[in-house]
């Protein structure tokens, strides 16, 4: 779970709807948004289409409705709008002259000098950067089922982006480095599972593929959504629902989704190999569809897809 260093890539980002050279952004070290979680972002990815020569951005206006929902919820003052992002993220995209896979990160914070309960002033950043396909995408992890369960519903809402539920995926996925593994599946307090620490999980029983529903104490993944939806052409059966440790064990296949991974294969759980062991072939079948989808191969789902530079 390392992060690609590209910083020496990045030249400008933008801060507070303006574009500053990577270096000059700046948050204040009293801000409620650093030591109080006062924070809430978002990620995804825009993959570059050499035919075209341009970036298409996945879904935007979805993550953009995630963070309004996230805003929302840590009751932000006068939050950003999503069609200023979106030119924003556009903008910021350009001025790098970015021509390859990039992720872009939005943050919007509570910064300044402020209480716990400080509502602003609000600062916002959107910062793009290079990033490659993960190595794993090919590869496939291991999982360990973690020892810490997923924060609760009404504790620490997972179903929001905000980095004060990140301390419950950091502890996770420290304990799966500790164990020479790649990935971990956070439990929620009945034993029912919910997540990893950054992305949605689905496994195969019976030629099925189940996923935690969205009351199982996930974040409302839009990968995993996408998922959902391409399986059905697939040939692909779905299910969303409630489910159990002891499901992990029998899988015939398991994956692991979300925008950095995109899809993972996953090969074990507790050191009990998935299936064979090795990539399943209908997880395979996914991954490709996916790959057409997000570098807009297929002619279809053309709304999901933003262009950068010739939109
Ligand atoms: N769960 C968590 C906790 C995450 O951090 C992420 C990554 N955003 C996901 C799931 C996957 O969400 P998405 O597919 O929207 O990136």
């Amino acid at each position: 779970m390392t992060t690609h260093d590209s910083r020496s890539q990045i030249k400008w980002v933008s801060q507070n709807n303006r574009l500053v050279p990577y270096e000059d952004a700046k948050i204040s070290v009293m801000a409620p948004g650093l030591t109080f979680a006062a924070l809430v972002f978002e990620g995804f990815r825009s993959y570059w289409k050499s035919d075209i020569k341009d970036l298409l951005i996945f879904r935007m206006a979805d993550h953009l409705k995630r963070l309004e929902f996230s805003m929302t919820l840590l009751e932000l003052d006068d939050p950003p709008s999503p069609e200023a992002f979106a030119d924003d993220i556009v903008a910021t995209l350009k001025a790098n002259e970015f021509r390859e896979d990039t992720y872009v990160r939005l943050q919007v914070y509570v910064d300044d000098w402020g209480s716990m309960t400080a509502t602003g002033p609000l600062g916002s950043t959107v910062i793009c950067r290079p990033r490659p396909r993960v190595a794993d995408f090919e590869l496939g992890q291991k999982f360990i089922v973690s020892s810490w369960r997923r924060n609760a519903e009404n504790a620490s809402p997972p179903r929001i982006k905000a980095s004060g539920n990140y301390l419950n995926s950091r502890l996770a996925g420290l304990e799966a480095k500790r164990q020479g593994v790649g990935g971990a599946v956070l439990l929620n307090d009945d034993g029912t599972v919910s997540e990893g620490p950054g992305g949605c999980l689905f496994l195969m029983r019976d030629g099925t593929f189940i996923t935690s529903d969205v009351t199982s104490g996930i974040l409302e993944s839009i990968t995993r959504g996408t998922i959902l939806e391409m399986a059905g052409p697939l040939g692909i059966a779905m299910e969303e629902r409630s489910v159990g440790r002891t499901e992990l064990y029998l899988a015939e296949e398991a994956l692991y989704c979300g925008t950095g991974q995109e899809i993972v294969p996953i090969l074990a759980f507790d050191g009990r190999p998935v299936g064979h062991g090795t990539p399943g072939p209908v997880t395979r079948k996914l991954q490709a569809r996916f790959d057409d989808i997000v570098r807009g191969k297929t002619g279809e789902h053309e709304g999901w897809l933003t262009r950068v530079y010739n939109g």
